[in-house]
C-alpha cells in the first residue's frame, strides 16, 4: 500500500503551471498573478482633503481657539472631481469636500466641525476658523497610496478583494492571471441514473460527477461533466475522448483491485495508468496516469473510487492540491487544527482513518464529534461534516478527549 503522501507526491509531480490568460479584473478574484503589476501614475494623483471643511494657508489660523475665531473670506468652494479655480492667500479660505484637490496658496483643512459655519446661516462670504492647525493637516498628499512606477502587486500574488479594487485603482480594466484548469469529470456505472430521470428499480443517481463537480468549482477549477458512462467499452471510450480536452480528468468507480470493469480497460489503452491502494480510509482504491490526447498532449487521470465519501475525500486529498498546482498557487491541503475528540475513533486495518467530524469551538478550544457511521456509502454523513479527523495510520483507537488532527473542509465564521 501507497502513503498518502507518497501518493499526493507522485501525483503532483505529473502538474505544472498553467499558462496566463488575460481576464476581467473582477473574473481574477482567486487566480494568481502571471505579471507584475506597476503603477502608470500617482494614487491619489493630486494632493487632496481628508475632511468636509475650509481649505486655508496653516499660518493664518495660529492661534485661532473657539473663543477668538480667526475669520477668513470664502473665495469659492471645490468637490471632489473638480480643480480649484482660485488662489488661497492669508486671510482667504476655500470651502472644500473630502477628496477634492487642495488649491494652492492652501496647506491645510479645517473640518467644518471646527468652524462656526453652522451659526452663520445663509451668509457665506466669511467662515470663523475655531483652531489652529499645522500645515499639512487633513491633507492627503499625492502618492501616498501608490507612486507612479512602483511595482504594486508582484507576479505570484493570489488576487482577493482588496486587490482587484487596487488594481481597478490603477485604471486597468484586464490582468494577466494563471487560468483556471478545466477538469472534466466522468461517473461510471449501469446502476446510474441522471438526476431529472425519474427513478428505476435497482438503480441510483449518480452524485459523484455532482460533488465532484462542485468540488473543482470551489478549487478553482472550471467543471465540465461528461455524464455518465455505461459499463461498456463502446461507452466508457467515447466518454473518455471527450475528456482528453480538458487539463485533468477525473473519473469515479471501476477503479478497485480485483474487480474486473471497462474502465481500467479502456483507460489502459489510452496511456498508462496506475492502480494504487493508498493507506487510507475511505478512499483506499486510487487510479492515476497520463493519457495520450492523440495530439501529442498527455492528459492527467484520476480516478477516485465510487462511493460517494470515498470520491470526495479522495478528491480533497488528491485533487484539490493538484488544481492549487496547476493554478499557480502552493498545492497544500486545507489547514489542520488540533481538536479535542469528543468520541472514539477507531483503526482496524492500519490505515489512515479520515473521520466525518463537526468541529465547534467550545471555552477557545476546538472540540471534534463524529458525524455517525462512518461508511463510505454514506454521503449524508460527509455532507454534516465541517472537517476530516485523522487517526494515523499506526494507531488502532484514538479515545475521547485526545487531541487529534483535523483537516477543515471548511471553516464557518461562527468557529473561528
Ligand atoms: P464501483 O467502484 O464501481 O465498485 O462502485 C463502488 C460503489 O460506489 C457502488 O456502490 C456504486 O454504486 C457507487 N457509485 C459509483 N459511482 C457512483 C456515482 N457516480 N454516484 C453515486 N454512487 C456511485
Ligand atoms: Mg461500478
Amino acid at each position: 500500500m501507497l502513503g498518502v503522501e507518497e501518493a499526493r507526491d507522485r501525483i503532483l509531480d505529473f502538474f505544472a503551471v498553467l499558462d496566463s490568460r488575460e481576464t476581467a479584473v473582477l473574473d481574477s478574484l482567486g487566480q494568481v498573478l502571471a505579471e507584475d503589476i506597476t503603477a502608470p501614475l500617482d494614487i491619489p494623483p493630486l494632493d487632496n482633503s481628508a475632511m468636509d471643511g475650509y481649505a486655508v494657508a496653516a499660518r493664518s489660523v495660529t492661534g485661532a481657539s473657539p473663543d477668538s475665531p480667526v475669520v477668513l473670506r470664502i473665495i469659492g468652494a471645490v468637490a471632489a472631481g473638480e480643480l480649484p479655480q482660485e488662489r488661497v492667500t492669508p486671510g482667504a479660505a476655500m470651502r472644500i469636500m473630502t477628496g477634492a484637490p487642495i488649491p494652492d496658496g492652501a496647506d491645510a483643512v479645517v473640518p467644518f466641525e471646527e468652524t462656526d459655519e453652522a451659526d452663520r446661516g445663509a451668509d457665506l462670504s466669511q467662515i470663523g476658523i475655531r483652531v489652529g492647525v499645522l500645515p499639512g493637516s487633513d491633507v492627503r498628499p499625492a502618492g501616498q497610496d501608490v507612486r507612479r512606477g512602483e511595482t504594486v502587486l508582484m507576479a505570484g500574488t493570489t488576487l482577493r478583494p482588496p486587490d482587484v479594487g487596487v488594481i481597478s485603482s490603477l485604471g486597468y480594466q484586464r490582468v494577466e492571471v494563471t487560468r483556471r484548469p478545466v477538469v472534466a469529470i466522468l461517473s461510471t456505472g449501469d446502476e446510474l441514473l441522471e438526476p431529472g430521470d425519474p427513478p428505476a428499480a435497482g438503480k441510483i443517481y449518480d452524485s459523484n460527477s455532482y460533488g465532484v463537480a462542485a468540488a473543482v468549482l470551489k478549487s478553482g477549477g472550471i467543471p465540465r461533466r461528461l455524464g455518465i458512462a455505461r459499463d461498456d467499452i463502446e461507452s466508457v471510450t467515447v466518454k473518455i475522448r471527450e475528456g482528453l480536452s480538458s487539463d485533468l480528468l477525473v473519473t469515479s468507480a471501476g477503479v478497485s483491485k480485483g474487480d474486473y470493469d471497462m474502465v481500467k480497460e479502456v483507460l489502459a489503452t489510452h496511456g498508462e495508468i496506475d492502480f494504487w491502494s493508498v493507506r487510507m480510509r475511505p478512499a483506499k482504491p486510487l487510479a492515476f496516469g497520463m493519457l495520450d490526447a492523440g495530439d501529442g498532449r498527455r492528459v492527467p487521470h484520476l480516478g477516485l473510487p465510487g462511493n460517494p465519501v470515498s470520491a470526495l475525500v479522495a478528491f480533497e486529498q488528491f485533487g484539490r492540491p493538484a488544481i492549487r498546482k496547476m493554478m499557480g498557487k502552493p498545492p497544500a491541503l486545507r489547514p489542520t487544527v488540533q481538536a479535542v475528540l469528543d468520541e472514539p475513533i477507531y483503526n482496524t486495518d492500519g490505515r489512515r482513518v479520515y473521520a466525518r467530524a463537526v468541529v465547534t469551538k467550545r471555552n477557545g478550544v476546538y472540540h471534534a464529534r463524529l458525524t455517525g457511521h462512518q461508511s463510505s456509502n454514506l454521503l449524508t454523513s460527509m455532507a454534516r461534516a465541517n472537517a476530516l479527523a485523522i487517526c494515523p495510520e499506526d494507531v488502532e483507537k484514538r479515545d475521547a478527549g485526545e487531541i487529534v488532527d483535523v483537516q477543515m473542509l471548511d471553516w464557518p465564521e461562527e468557529i473561528i
